[in-house]
């Protein structure tokens, strides 16, 4: 068998669109605020990234680039900005902040990546909020794949605030059998194997081969690894791909959705500030 390659960057062209539409039915363009902090270059294109999307579909963006001890009285005055109706606080900050302490700063109606305790916790209570990026792409790549979640075994490699953790209450609230798998799990070659949908999210490049993945399994992979050979990642995409039924690629695949998704949540946030005032 040879697998269905799930395109990320159409699938995120058609969320795209729709958020496109969306914009242009609001009274006013949304806006987003985008805060780097530090010199890391990678968080610098990823940054640039969003605010080029952003452009794309209507979405003010507002940069700042503030001083590490600028940073709680900078997320203050966006919480207090009613022309911002999203902050997005790029991660990681420079070791003097803590990410997590940053993040609760914002306002969790502006939280478009969905990382303060209080989306965390709807996101578990099942309620609605804003749910992180990447997650939520993945489960928008699942939807356009037409995997059926209701009773399948999902497996989840990697258990991080930002991806392992709200994927698995996701696929859970989506009903599926969730199994969660870390570094300290026993077996994690035969727990991979009874997934219906293996989703790769533990930044090790090549650690799912095709002895783990059952005949005809969905494999989602969310590894972003620089390696000598360029992006890869987590999953073995080359052999793999002969036993999978259906996989992402590295790049082209979760990537392009976890943009996508910020637009979305971005928007969100917005209609759900209108509502409040009206
Ligand atoms: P993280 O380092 O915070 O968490 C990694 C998790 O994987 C941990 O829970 C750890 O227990 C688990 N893990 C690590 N090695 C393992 C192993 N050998 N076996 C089983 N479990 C193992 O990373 P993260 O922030 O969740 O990111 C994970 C990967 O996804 C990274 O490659 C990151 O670059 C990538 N990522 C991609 C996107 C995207 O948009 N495509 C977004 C976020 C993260």
């Amino acid at each position: 068998m040879t697998a269905t390659v799930i395109d990320g960057k159409a699938v995120a062209a058609a969320v795209r669109e729709r958020v496109a539409v969306e914009v242009a039915d609001l009274p006013e363009p949304p806006g987003l605020a985008t805060v780097l902090v530090g010199e890391d270059p990678a968080s610098a294109v990823y940054v640039r990234m969003k605010r080029e999307d952003s452009a794309e579909v209507g979405i003010r963006s507002f940069h700042h680039e503030p001083a590490p001890g600028e940073v709680a009285d900078l997320l203050a005055e966006l919480n207090a900005d009613r022309q911002v109706n999203g902050i997005l606080l790029q991660l990681p900050l420079p070791a003097e902040l803590d990410d997590a302490e940053m993040t609760a700063l914002i306002d969790p109606r502006k939280d478009v990546d969905g990382l303060t305790p209080l989306s965390a916790g709807l996101l578990l209570q099942g309620k609605p909020g804003l749910v992180p990026c990447t997650p939520a792409g993945v489960m928008e790549l699942l939807a356009y794949a037409g995997v059926e979640l209701e009773g399948a075994e999902a497996v989840v490699v990697g258990r991080s605030q930002l991806v392992g953790k709200p994927l698995a209450a996701l696929l859970l609230a989506a009903n599926a059998t969730v199994t969660h798998c870390h570094s300290r799990t026993r077996d994690l070659a035969a727990t991979c194997r009874r997934a219906d949908v293996l989703v790769a999210a533990a930044g090790s490049p090549g650690l799912i081969t095709a002895d783990m993945v059952g005949e005809g399994a969905t494999v989602i992979d969310v590894g972003t690894n620089r390696t000598d050979e360029g992006l890869t990642g987590d999953v073995d995409f080359a052999a793999v791909r002969e036993v999978a039924g259906a996989i992402t690629p590295v790049p082209g695949g979760v990537g392009p959705m976890t943009r996508a998704m910020l637009l979305v949540n971005t928007v969100a946030a917005a209609k759900a500030q209108l509502e409040a005032v009206r």
